[in-house]
């Protein structure tokens, strides 16, 4: 199904590269997409997660709504966030909008 929500917060939807960590607004958002860890098979509450760069600070990502996702603290450690380093347990990216998990070696 799909939540929509609506309420009143103040400030910008997207904050590119001005603020590393998720907004509150953004949080929000966020678990409305994916009220669990997107990690396929994981159901470890949005409010117990932590939000993911799919592509990361490190490498130019901007904290962005549709650069972040949901992951749940062991998710988010074991994700491939180095695109450059040897794959070990794939990666979630967006495909056309919809957050999916890359195995490793996939491209
Ligand atoms: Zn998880």
């Amino acid at each position: 199904g799909l939540i929509t929500v609506i309420s009143r917060a103040q400030g910008p939807v997207d904050l590119y590269r001005f603020q590393r960590f998720a907004s509150v607004k953004q949080r929000t958002m966020l678990a409305a997409e994916h009220p669990t860890c997107a990690w396929p098979g994981c159901n470890t509450p949005a409010e117990r997660g932590q939000f993911h760069h799919l592509t990361p600070w490190s490498h130019g990502g901007e904290t962005n709504v549709a650069n972040l996702v949901t992951l749940c603290n062991y998710h988010n450690g074991i994700n491939d966030d180095d695109p450059n380093a040897p794959p070990r347990r794939g990666r979630l990216t967006r495909d056309g909008g919809t957050v999916v998990w890359q195995p490793p070696h996939a491209h």
